[in-house]
């Protein structure tokens, strides 16, 4: 009925604190950061400088790039004045991964995130006979990590500079995987003995990510993580990610089930689609996810009906030329239909709509009201023309 309440369709967002990440900050009710990993050799600086710079143009807001060892690590502080001097600032992470203090030390000084992996301190002699470890041996070995970590965290939190706990769950430590096993509950715990560590020392600048190949599993993990962080008084943003998710069609779609079921839920405060291509490739998917969730909207939304019989113009065609003529106009909603049988209100409130009307004309639609029918022929330029009447229109760059 008319009078019953209207269902809440937008999503509640998770709050979480803000984390500064350089002039970006994730978290805190900011929109979901996109962000990507530069695949070149960081002793590449020309190479690299030119990726990041590739990446930041098309919208990676935070750019990831691997620091294997020393020499990567000081050629990293290169890259970063490199940057600003021919570029401009991009917020840089750089990804540890290995437990070699002396390297994320080093490089925690030039870039603005270092992210680490808890798997990879390991201090246990592995366990052959995979017997669990006594309450003693496992906190031991809690006291030996804490140890070490210290002093990146306390350079982290003097610098003001921010920390993402990566857990993955193809590298848990071994006594995380003999005691809680190779499930959700281990990688989330392995998050949370590392955010005790950090919070014992007074850093709170931390994202966590929990992620998987399976998306199940990754799901799991952060629905998980999100409870346990709830219960313990915890509102740390976290970063989302189906790793090793492939290429292609099955890669994107993979990615997207994973990450779009969670923002749908108000989960996520930044997201990386791990694709087997150029990472540039990743950057639109990532926005895509966000728009058709609602979740920031960069881009033409087109409402598109799928054509059937009714159908009174090739549709696929015109799409493509409507797309051609306005894809540079953001934040507007153009429906292309075939047909108007089931009325205005299948455009889905859409701002324009062009619709196929009778034999050889279409009409265009502002929001519900028929505004002109034209010839086929002259659609799309009536409808820039339209959309230019209304003040909406910026030329294309
Ligand atoms: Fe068919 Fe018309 Fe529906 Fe398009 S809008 S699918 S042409 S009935």
């Amino acid at each position: 009925p008319a009078t019953a309440t209207p269902i809440d369709t937008t999503i509640h967002r998770r709050k979480t604190r803000p984390v500064p990440v350089g002039n970006v900050t994730i978290g805190g009710g900011n929109p979901v950061v996109v962000q990507s990993m530069i695949n070149e050799d960081t002793l590449d600086i020309e190479g690299s400088v030119a990726a990041i710079r590739r990446l930041h143009e098309i919208g990676c807001e935070i750019v990831r790039v691997t620091v294997p060892s020393m020499a990567h690590a000081k050629a990293l502080a290169e890259i970063k004045e490199k940057l600003a001097q021919t570029y401009q600032v991009v917020p840089l992470v750089a990804d540890v991964h290995h437990n070699g203090m002396k390297i994320a030390l080093e490089v925690a000084k030039h870039v603005d995130k270092v992210r680490i992996n808890p798997g990879l301190y390991v201090f246990e002699k592995p366990k052959t006979d995979r017997t669990e470890y006594s309450q003693a041996e496992f906190d031991e070995i809690g006291e030996k990590i804490a140890e070490t970590l210290k002093p990146l965290v306390v350079t982290l939190r003097d610098r003001g500079k921010a920390m993402r706990i990566g857990v993955n769950h193809g590298s848990l430590a071994e006594r995380m995987l003999f005691t809680y096993g190779d499930t959700p509950e281990g990688m989330v715990e392995s998050a949370l003995e590392f955010i005790r560590i950090c919070e014992s020392l007074d850093f709170r600048n931390l994202v966590i990510s929990l992620k998987a190949s399976r998306v199940p599993v990754m799901l799991a993990a952060y629905r998980l993580m999100v409870r346990r962080m709830d219960e313990l008084g915890m509102d740390y943003p976290l970063h989302l990610g189906v790793t090793e998710a492939g290429d292609g069609e099955y890669g994107r779609i993979k990615s997207t089930a994973g990450i779009g079921t969670l923002l749908a839920d108000g989960i996520g405060d930044t997201i990386r689609v791990s694709l087997t291509e150029a990472p540039e490739k990743e950057i639109p998917v990532c926005y895509s996810i966000l728009q058709a969730l609602g979740l920031r909207k960069t881009m033409v939304e087109y409402v598109a009906c799928p054509s059937c019989g009714r159908t009174l113009f090739n549709l696929e065609e015109v799409l493509h030329k409507v797309r051609e003529a306005t894809n540079h106009l953001t934040g507007l909603d153009i429906a292309v239909m075939g047909c108007i049988v089931n009325g205005p209100g299948e455009m889905a409130d859409a701002d324009y709509g062009y619709v196929g009307k009778q034999p050889g004309y279409i009409s265009l639609y502002r929001g519900r009201e028929e505004i002109r029918r034209v010839p086929e022929a002259d659609g799309v330029a009536e409808l820039i023309a339209l959309i230019k009447a209304d003040d909406r229109w910026v030329d294309p760059e």
